[in-house]
């Protein structure tokens, strides 16, 4: 894989300059105690085998290691640091301007500087919602040039208008649930159903039903566009602007229907209370509301991330068993420590 034609590096076995043979390896490095892992390209001399240090992989190698080390610290990527105004076509300088931050901060983080974890959360939730950025643009603009404010908003509108297949398909998933209850569904309800048969997905499908991060609110996950439209508390044949229906036209496969249904008849049965209960005991919430830093009663838009929710539901569901069984067993077992906390019978 990405042999460098005709390039040679130095064996200090075969003492002279060799051809080599690239292999992409994983590393570990100990740094603090603490092992990082990461993926790089090795040379091996194809006299010897031993491994040689050439100079272009090296350097690859210092970078993935610099860049594991920082999500092992929970600081925004490189990667991230550097796409964030890419993505939204606007310059290091106004972007600065936007946050409020330095002239030139920016440009520090994208020359390697490590921003504060602080800054660093803002870049990442910009870099994951685009709506939260158009607001900050929209809101600051008066701070940079009306050129880099137009095509910056340009940028952003597409970026959300891309994302909206994905809002159809998080609202499709509700709709089932409004067909599977017959209509006699709660807002909260309906957000946590959504949000398990999202965790759900992650695990037992490996993939999720559709690119979006709820956002970790007091009473738990909630997908902003689901809540706007689905406002009243009970809504029996009232489905906010007609967009969530009674009517099957699903666009879902066989096993994300079967996937659907499974969570239904495990956590249909709980109220919004319980259900929303159950997700405050779980690390997704948790980490992005300690993330936000926010108290209990407090509020808060941080999105939890869908690493969080594949890796947490990962350990908790057996994937031994059918997607009902395993449905309905963390359904009981997780509403059945709620109930407990609810009732005040354990610290929560
Ligand atoms: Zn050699």
């Amino acid at each position: 894989m990405g042999e460098e034609l005709g390039a040679r590096a130095y064996c200090s076995n075969c003492h002279g300059m060799v051809e080599f043979e690239t292999r992409t390896e994983k590393k570990r490095i100990v740094h603090d105690g603490v092992p990082i892992e990461y993926e790089a390209r090795a040379a091996y001399c194809v006299n010897c085998g031993d491994e040689l240090a050439y100079e272009p992989y090296e350097e690859e190698g210092a970078q993935a290691f610099a860049e594991a080390l920082r999500i092992h610290n929970g600081i925004v990527p490189l990667s991230i640091i550097k796409a964030l105004p890419k993505k939204y076509h606007i310059g290091k300088r106004p972007l600065s301007l936007l946050l409020g931050w330095g002239e030139v901060t920016y440009s520090r983080y994208i020359e390697g500087h490590i921003p504060s974890i602080g800054y660093s959360n803002i870049i990442q939730r910009l870099f994951d919602n685009p709506v939260e950025y158009e607001q900050l643009l929209e809101k600051n603009r008066g701070l940079i040039s009306d050129r880099a404010y137009q095509n910056s908003k340009k940028a952003v509108k597409a970026v959300i208008e891309s994302d909206q297949p994905e809002t159809e398909k998080m609202l499709e998933v509700a709709s089932e649930f409004c067909v599977l209850s017959g209509g006699n569904i709660g807002a909260r309800e309906i957000e946590k159903l959504t949000y398990y048969a999202q965790a759900f997905s992650l695990v037992v499908l490996d993939e999720p039903l559709f690119e979006l991060e709820p956002e970790a609110w007091v009473a738990g996950p909630v997908y902003r566009r689901l809540w706007e439209i689905f406002k009243l508390d009970n809504v029996s044949g009232v489905y906010g602007d007609g967009r969530l229906s009674l009517e099957d036209s699903s666009c879902f496969d066989e096993k994300e229907e079967d996937l659907i249904k499974a969570v239904w008849h495990a956590f249909g049965i709980y109220g919004g209370t319980v259900l929303s209960e159950m997700t405050h005991r779980e690390d997704p919430w948790l980490l992005a509301r300690k993330r936000a830093g926010v108290g209990v009663d407090e509020r808060c838009s941080e999105p939890i991330r869908l690493g969080d929710m594949r890796s947490f539901f990962e350990k908790r569901l057996d994937g031994k068993r059918g997607i009902r069984d395993m449905a309905k067993k963390y359904a009981e077992e997780s509403a059945g420590e709620a109930l407990l906390s609810i009732m005040g019978m354990q610290p929560s």
